[in-house]
C-alpha cells in the first residue's frame, strides 16, 4: 500500500461512484439479469498477474452494474431502504482505511471508547432510559445485523434461564414468544441457540390489532405452556413491523415480560429511527420494562450497511454467555476490568471500527437534520398515502404509521385479489422505473411502497404514482377485453 497509489486509485473509484449516483435514474431499478448471469461474463479462474484498476472499473461497468438492484436509487421502494449518505460513506472510508480490529480494548482502544460514546449518543437521541446507557447502568453494542443481536441476547437468556433451572438439560422447557408480523429472523436466532420450533409461539395478529401483538392472547399462550411444564424465555416486540410496520404495545407487553421473568427484546430495526423525533417516541414508551433493544441505522438513519445498535440493561448477561479467556489475548486492561471487551458482546471476536462511521453520521447531520429527513420521508409516504386513498381503484389495507404505504387494488367481489395485486406489482418492477415489494397481512396480498430511499423526492413518489396507475389501468382494460 502506497500512499501516492493509494491516494490517485482511491480517487478514481470516487470518482466512479459519483458518476454512478449522477446517472442512477437511468438503470433498471431492479436488476434484469437471469441466474448465472455473471459467469457467463467474466474468466472461470484468477488472472495470474495484476490487472489495472481501469479494467476492473470497466467489468464494474459492464458485467457487475447491471447486475445490481439499484438500492439507491430515489425509485427503490421495495423492503425497507439502505439509507447511503456521504457522512456514511465517509465514516466507511476512515474504518476501512483504517482498517483496525477493535476485538478488545487494548487492540484499539479509541475503537472501543469512540463506540461506547457513540451508543450513548444514540441512546440519549432516542431518550433510553439511563439503565440502557454507559453513563447509567447499562451499556450498547455495535452488530451488523438485527440477526446478530437477537441470537446474542437469546443465548444470553438461555443461559441465565438455565442457570436458574440448575442445568442445560432443561433447554427443552425454554418458550420463546413472537407474533406472525416478527421478522423471521427471530425465529433463525432461537434456532440457532437451541430453541426447537415446537418451543418457539408465534401469537397470531389480526386487523382487530392492526397487527400488533396482543397482550391479551400473548398471557394466554404462556399460562398454557406453564401449565403444560414449560418455561417461558424471551419475548420479542417490535416497533415497525417489517410487513406493515405495525407497532407492538411496548409497555404491557413489558409489563407481561417481568410478571414472568422473561427477557423482554424491542426489535426497532426499522422504526426505531423515527423515534428520535418526540412525535414518534411515544411508540418506546414501556422501553424501560425492555432487557435489550436494537435498531439498524443502516436502513433509516443515512448511516451506510452495515450498523445495528444493541443496547442492554444488563450487558453482564451478554459477557457471561460470550465471553471467552485466551491466552493470547492477556493483557493488563483487560484484567483490571475497568476497560470493555466487546468481543465478549458478540459472535465473532474480529470486528470493524462502525462507531467511526455512525460517529461521523450524527456529527455530520446533528440532530435537526436527522429530524428532518425522517418528517421529510413520512411526509413523502403521506403524500402517496392521500393519492392511493384518493383513487376509488385502490385502498390502504392497514393504517400506515411511518413511512410505510400498505396497499392494493381492490379486488372483484368474487376474488381475494392476490392475482390482480401480484400482476400490478410485476407489472411496475418489470418496467424498470420503481421497484416494490409485497407482503401478506392478515390473509391479503398487499403492495409495501417503503418511501425513503436517501434520494427519494416528491416527484419520484408522484412518478411511482402514476406508474402505479398507467400499470392499473392496462390491467383492469385487459380484464374487461
Ligand atoms: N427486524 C425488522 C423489523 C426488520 O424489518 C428487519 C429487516 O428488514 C430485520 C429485523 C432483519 O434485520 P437484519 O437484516 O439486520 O438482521
Amino acid at each position: 500500500l502506497d500512499s501516492k497509489n493509494f491516494s490517485d486509485e482511491s480517487k478514481t473509484v470516487i470518482d466512479f461512484i459519483a458518476e454512478y449516483y449522477r446517472n442512477i435514474e437511468k438503470y433498471p431499478v431492479q436488476s434484469r439479469m437471469e441466474p448465472g448471469y455473471l459467469s457467463e461474463k467474466l474468466p472461470e479462474s484468477a488472472p495470474f498477474g495484476p490487472e489495472s484498476l481501469e479494467e476492473i472499473l470497466k467489468d464494474v461497468s459492464e458485467s457487475i452494474l447491471p447486475g445490481l438492484t439499484h438500492w439507491q436509487s430515489p425509485n427503490f421502494f421495495a423492503y425497507f431502504q439502505a439509507n447511503a449518505s456521504t457522512a456514511g460513506f465517509l465514516g466507511e472510508m476512515l474504518c476501512s482505511g483504517l482498517n483496525v480490529v477493535g476485538f478488545n480494548w487494548i487492540s484499539s482502544p479509541a475503537a472501543t471508547e469512540l463506540e461506547t460514546i457513540v451508543m450513548d449518543w444514540m441512546g440519549k437521541m432516542l431518550k433510553l432510559p439511563s439503565s440502557f446507557l454507559f453513563s447509567g447502568t447499562g451499556g450498547g453494542v455495535l452488530h451488523g445485523s438485527t440477526c446478530e443481536a437477537v441470537v446474542c441476547t437469546l443465548a444470553a437468556a438461555r443461559d441465565k434461564a438455565l442457570e436458574k433451572l440448575g442445568g442445560s438439560e432443561n433447554i427443552t422447557k425454554l418458550v420463546v414468544y413472537a407474533s406472525d408480523q416478527t421478522h423471521f429472523t427471530v425465529q433463525k436466532s432461537a434456532k440457532l441457540i437451541g430453541i426447537t420450533k415446537s418451543n418457539f409461539r408465534v401469537i397470531t395478529t389480526s386487523f382487530s390489532t392492526k397487527f400488533a401483538l396482543s397482550p391479551e392472547n400473548l398471557r394466554a399462550a404462556i399460562e398454557a405452556d406453564l401449565k403444560a411444564g414449560l418455561v417461558p424465555l424471551y419475548l420479542c416486540g417490535t416497533v415497525g413491523t417489517t410487513a406493515c410496520g405495525a407497532v407492538d404495545p411496548i409497555k404491557e407487553l413489558g409489563e407481561i415480560a417481568r410478571e414472568y421473568e422473561m427477557w423482554f427484546h424491542i426489535d426497532a430495526a426499522y422504526a426505531g429511527s423515527a423515534c428520535i423525533c418526540p412525535e414518534y417516541r411515544p411508540y418506546l414508551d414501556g422501553v424501560e420494562f425492555a432487557d435489550s433493544i436494537s435498531l439498524n441505522p443502516h436502513k433509516w438513519f443515512l448511516t451506510n450497511m452495515d450498523c445495528c445498535c444493541l443496547w442492554l440493561k444488563q450487558p453482564k448477561f451478554l459477557v457471561d454467555s460470550l465471553s471467552t479467556d485466551s491466552e493470547i489475548l492477556r493483557n493488563k486492561a483487560s484484567e483490571s476490568h475497568s476497560v470493555i471487551d466487546y468481543k465478549d458482546w458478540q459472535i465473532a471476536l474480529s470486528r470493524r471500527f462502525k462507531a467511526l462511521k455512525l460517529w461521523i453520521v450524527i456529527r455530520k447531520h446533528g440532530l435537526t437534520n436527522l429530524m428532518y429527513h425522517i418528517r421529510s420521508d413520512v411526509g413523502m409516504a403521506k403524500r402517496f398515502e392521500t393519492m392511493v386513498a384518493t383513487d376509488r381503484r385502490f385502498e390502504i389495507v392497514v393504517p400506515r404509521k411511518f413511512a410505510l404505504v400498505c396497499f392494493r387494488l381492490k379486488p372483484e367481489l368474487e376474488s381475494d385479489g392476490s392475482e390482480l395485486n401480484r400482476k400490478l406489482l410485476e407489472a411496475v418492477n418489470s418496467s424498470g422505473r420503481a421497484f416494490m415489494s409485497h407482503a401478506v397481512v392478515g390473509g391479503l396480498f398487499v403492495i409495501r411502497a417503503a418511501i425513503g430511499a436517501t434520494l427519494t423526492e416528491d416527484r419520484h413518489v408522484d412518478d411511482l404514482w402514476k406508474l402505479i396507475q398507467e400499470k392499473a389501468q392496462i390491467l383492469q382494460s385487459q380484464d374487461v377485453n
